[in-house]
């Protein structure tokens, strides 16, 4: 069935599809949302800590680091070294215990020890770009937002939503098509299914069940037929 109605993306099949077939998968962006929950504070420093590292090892040492802190408080009363050694293992794990550092005598000294909900203030935290902040405000505030990471820049670029090179060009025309109750979880969803279908490598089109409106499977079809 084709699922492109006169332009308009129907995003409401597209991710209840992509959400159902990850969760049958068990995504690891699942769980570590399960190891990050509760506040908007540990929201934000699951989702600062996360880049650039492998969700399995983030998840660890996340639950580790909650394990002693809870607030920016909590943060402050261990020293950098303390810090590296608990985030040990996470890609550039000395500098986000630097940023960490920061980030929570910002939040103490400037935002009454709270994470701030708009996206000016959440940008100027040390260790916080456009992704993280979206996602914050999605995750932890309920936003319409959109995080774009490295999953949700190449799937929507493979299914034909949008042709961009950069992150930053694929988040602003996503917000532009995608209607406002589906940007919520949109991150999620894209994380999700490009942790276990729609990988970064060799995607498995073969097990794809939104094969049929996406571009670069389509392309793969017509190739070997
Ligand atoms: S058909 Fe292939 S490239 Fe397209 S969304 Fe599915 S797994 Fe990804």
């Amino acid at each position: 069935m084709n699922r492109l109605k006169t332009n308009r993306w129907d995003f409401g099949y597209t991710l209840e599809t992509m959400n159902r077939e990850a969760r049958k998968r068990n995504a690891p962006v699942f769980r570590f949302e399960d190891a990050g929950k509760a506040s908007p504070f540990r929201i934000l420093v699951s989702t600062m800590l996360s880049a650039r590292t492998k969700d399995e090892t983030t998840i660890q040492i996340v639950k580790e680091l909650f394990r002693t802190v809870g607030s920016p408080r909590d943060v402050l009363r261990l020293n950098e070294k303390q810090i590296e050694k608990i985030l040990y293992g996470i890609g550039f794990y000395r500098l986000k215990a630097k940023y960490l550092k920061q980030m929570a005598e910002k939040l103490i000294n400037e935002f009454n020890g709270k994470v701030p909900d708009t996206i000016d203030a959440l940008l100027s935290l040390p260790g916080v770009g456009r992704k993280t902040a979206n996602i914050v405000l999605a995750r932890a505030f309920g936003k319409n937002t959109i995080g774009v990471d490295v999953h949700v820049h190449r799937i929507a670029n493979r299914l034909g939503l949008v042709k961009t090179k950069r992150p930053e060009d694929t988040e602003q025309k996503l917000v532009k098509i995608v209607q406002q109750r589906f940007k919520r979880n949109f991150n999620r969803t894209f994380v999700a299914y490009g942790q276990t279908i729609c990988i970064p490598r060799k995607p498995k089109c073969d097990e794809c069940k939104i094969r049929k409106i996406c571009k670069y499977g389509q392309t793969m079809i017509n190739q070997y037929h």
